[in-house]
């Protein structure tokens, strides 16, 4: 179960679950007099751990959007619909190593879902748990990847370096980094198609999560680049959920990730082309190190601007220079 290749705090759940430890209805009642142990969610079955992830109408129709999804893996649906708590977590975690981390973050997500209606009082449309499940998803599958793959500066591995953009095309890499919600930075370089710098920028904000990081990082050089009244855009992020994501910004609940996707999506969607491609985090060092600056250099809100390369990161920007390789 360690195994798994997702982020800690999904197992984290998955072993509270294996160990059915948490904290629902049926457990609570038998602690808390008069504790009411009805599922918030539907409101009519009394809220044990199968219902939660399994039977309640709710995770239901998102298992079934899953499946949709991922219809290729062909899960065996009699098998997932019909076993008891013991049974259907053998199924699950002896499949596929996709559907293993398809089904740890399905859990997540259900669960993040159940506690906003229980203590936040908040339904999220199922459609929208989906879609978020959707990006962390991809994301947690970009993140294990990054962190595995990611050579160090040195590399002089030419196929994984940074390449100029299409004729006629400036490209935007951006870089969104996240510690903690007081602690997250951003920030993009534009170059054109020659591989100059055009402009750079490195900012410190607040951010509830990396994905709100990441796409404050986009927003920003998306306007600075709409301010140079450049038409034609490549935009690089290695966040290959985004467009996924910015397909559909409608079904995201208002809050922190929903408005800054409709934010995005606006943005786009103005008089000029922006492509939308995805890339290694090892071809991203320049925009990489600018956001460690951020980070740790500026106050919060502070968004500096680099009209040329900054000192700290010159050295990488040269050797990026089409012609400067040696
Ligand atoms: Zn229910």
């Amino acid at each position: 179960m360690w195994k798994i290749r997702v982020p800690y705090k999904y197992k984290m759940l998955l072993w509270n679950l294996v160990r059915e430890i948490l904290p629902v209805g049926s457990i609570l009642r038998k602690r808390i007099p008069f504790f009411d142990p009805m599922c918030m969610r539907c409101e009519y079955h009394l809220e044990d751990t199968v219902h939660v992830f399994g039977d309640c109408p709710n995770s239901c129709v998102f298992w079934s959007l899953i499946f949709k999804q991922f219809a290729y893996l062909k899960i065996d649906l009699q098998k997932f619909y019909n076993s008891n708590l013991s049974d259907w977590l053998s199924f699950n975690l002896a499949n596929v190593s996709t559907w293993r981390i398809i089904f740890t973050v399905g859990i997540w997500h259900i669960w993040s879902a159940r506690n906003m209606a229980v203590f936040e009082k908040k339904m999220l449309l199922i459609q929208s748990t989906f879609n978020k499940f959707l990006f962390y998803y991809h994301f947690s599958l970009t993140l294990t990847q990054g962190t595995i793959d990611r050579p160090s500066c040195s590399s002089n591995n030419s196929s994984r370096m940074w390449a100029p953009p299409q004729k006629g095309y400036h490209k935007l890499n951006t870089d969104g980094s996240w510690i903690n919600v007081d602690n997250a930075g951003g920030r993009g370089v534009m170059r054109c198609e020659k591989g100059i710098w055009v402009s750079g920028y490195a900012m410190k904000f607040n951010a509830m999560t990396v994905a709100s990081a990441e796409l404050m990082a986009i927003r920003e050089g998306l306007l600075r680049a709409w301010s140079k009244n450049i038409k034609f855009l490549e935009l690089e992020t290695y966040v290959d959920a985004l467009t996924k994501m910015l397909k559909d910004p409608k079904s995201f609940e208002d809050g922190d990730l929903g408005n800054l996707i409709r934010d995005v999506a606006s943005l786009l969607e103005r008089d000029w082309t922006v492509q939308i491609f995805h890339t290694s985090r090892s071809v991203n060092l320049v925009a990489d190190k600018l956001a460690y600056m951020g980070r740790t250099k500026f106050k919060a809100g502070e968004c500096v601007p680099f009209t040329y390369p900054p000192a700290d990161c010159f050295d990488l920007y040269a050797t990026e220079i089409p012609d400067m390789v040696p």
